[in-house]
């Protein structure tokens, strides 16, 4: 009879231990995050709701969206035992919101017995901002002439802040600047390649919500035909080339591959290297009048001139010529065509020992095949300045300069930009009439 007796205590007195650890053995409450949790949303922004529970699960969870005096109830869920973690997605469009602030509060608790029974819980609250209007833009400028292969600019005003802006088609899109007034300025390419029917630019904002609007502008878009030219390459230029190619392309033996290799591949990478140039560009037009063409230079090849490349009478490649060619004499004096800021000096690929002057809005010059440089990147350079002087580095035949003109990275005809009348016409009395 004792031992039953003892028996029995012992059964209360484990039981009782069992329960006490069961009843604490969850004692922390879930956890939960928001994303966003904070600043702008709007109607289709994808709000993330992450729940995680690391004791007894997850039991339910409630979200109630507040605006002012308004409670609307969004959600309400129970989960099954040992739901560790959840992630739900909250749809704010099935509710009526009000523009501005917006409260979303949320309450979860676990499947603890802690709490006499209820559980630990967790609320919180996060505070956003709903605004489900697109931005309004105002177009500033009214005509937009373009010339294949040319530029444009467009001017015009937002009513709220945004995070993209520009204009954009096809695949372009060219970055706005907000200037001191408060407009835009928006520097556009009528590119030397593009399919006619697909240069359709059009003005696009997103605000900071996520809102998009697009807008169209009226344009003229003026096609002209570039020239063709036939480029003999022969075993002379080769071998002069040779050991500056040959450093471009290593561990190619054959001197007509090492020539190919980096017209083609070297090529396309310089030119991926000036996009990423185009993008340190001053916010404010940094030059002042027409660029002055360098002094006492003949043109030679020009802007978007589709080259042929022939080797022993066989066609090798073909590209096309992203600048002007202009010469005087050897190792002549090269100029900053304009003011602005050097964003690079130094040796770049096919274009030798170079220069690129930043010129604000996304303008960019380029003074490449030069002999000597006379600037670093991140000097200030003034319109006329000299900057080195020139030369056959890289893939020049002779002492020349290429001299390119690039919007936001994309090749245009510098022939615009040294004519003062079309300068005026078409960008800078659109610019100032906004100050
Ligand atoms: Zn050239």
């Amino acid at each position: 009879m004792k031992t039953l007796k003892k028996l029995f205590f012992l059964l209360i007195v484990v039981s009782l231990v069992a329960a006490v650890a069961f009843y604490f053995r969850d004692t922390t409450a879930p956890l939960l995050s928001l994303t966003p949790g904070s600043g702008p949303i709007t109607k289709s922004t994808k709000i993330l709701l992450s729940l995680e529970d690391s004791g007894m699960g997850i039991k339910n969870v409630q979200v109630v969206v507040v605006q002012g005096s308004e409670r609307s109830p969004l959600l309400k869920r129970d989960f099954p035992p040992d739901t560790k973690q959840v992630d739900l997605e909250l749809d704010l469009s099935v509710l009526k919101l009000q523009e501005g602030d917006l409260q979303i509060e949320i309450s979860a608790i676990d499947q603890s017995i802690y709490h006499l029974g209820e559980g630990n819980s967790n609320q919180q609250v996060f505070s956003l901002t709903y605004d489900s209007k697109a931005p309004i833009i105002s177009l500033l400028s009214r005509h937009h002439n373009f010339t294949k292969g040319g530029s444009g600019l467009v001017m015009f005003a937002l009513n709220e802040e945004v995070e993209t802006v520009g204009v954009k088609f096809a695949n372009y899109f060219f970055p706005a600047y907000e200037q001191d007034s408060g407009d835009y300025a928006c520097l556009v390419v009528y590119p030397y390649d593009i399919k006619d029917s697909d240069f359709v630019p059009r003005v696009f904002a997103r605000d900071l919500a996520g809102n998009e609007r697009q807008l169209g502008i009226y344009y003229r878009a003026k096609n002209v035909k570039f020239r063709q030219r036939t480029i003999n390459i022969n075993d002379k230029f080769l071998e002069q080339k040779l050991p500056e190619l040959e450093d471009l392309a290593p561990n190619i033996a054959n001197s007509l591959d090492v020539f190919l290799y980096v017209n083609r591949e070297v090529r396309q990478q310089n030119r991926e290297q000036i996009v990423e140039f185009g993008k340190e560009t001053s916010s404010t037009p940094l030059w002042d009048g027409a660029f002055m063409r360098q002094p006492r230079a003949a043109s030679l090849a020009q802007f978007a001139d589709y080259r042929t490349y022939y080797y022993k009478g066989k066609q090798i490649d073909k590209q096309v010529h992203w600048g002007h060619d202009l010469a005087s004499v050897a190792r002549a004096e090269i100029v900053a065509e304009n003011s602005g800021d050097v964003v690079w000096a130094e040796y770049l690929g096919i274009y030798g020992l170079c220069v690129v002057v930043d010129h604000g809005l996304g303008l960019q010059t380029l003074y490449a095949h030069m002999s000597q440089l006379d600037v670093e990147a991140g000097d200030q350079v003034q319109r006329g300045q000299v900057v080195g002087r020139s030369g056959a580095t890289g893939m020049a035949g002779g002492d020349h300069l290429h001299f390119g003109v690039f919007v936001a990275g994309i090749p245009v005809q510098p022939l615009e930009w040294w004519d003062a009348s079309w300068l005026n016409n078409n960008i800078d009395n659109k610019l100032s009439s906004s100050f």
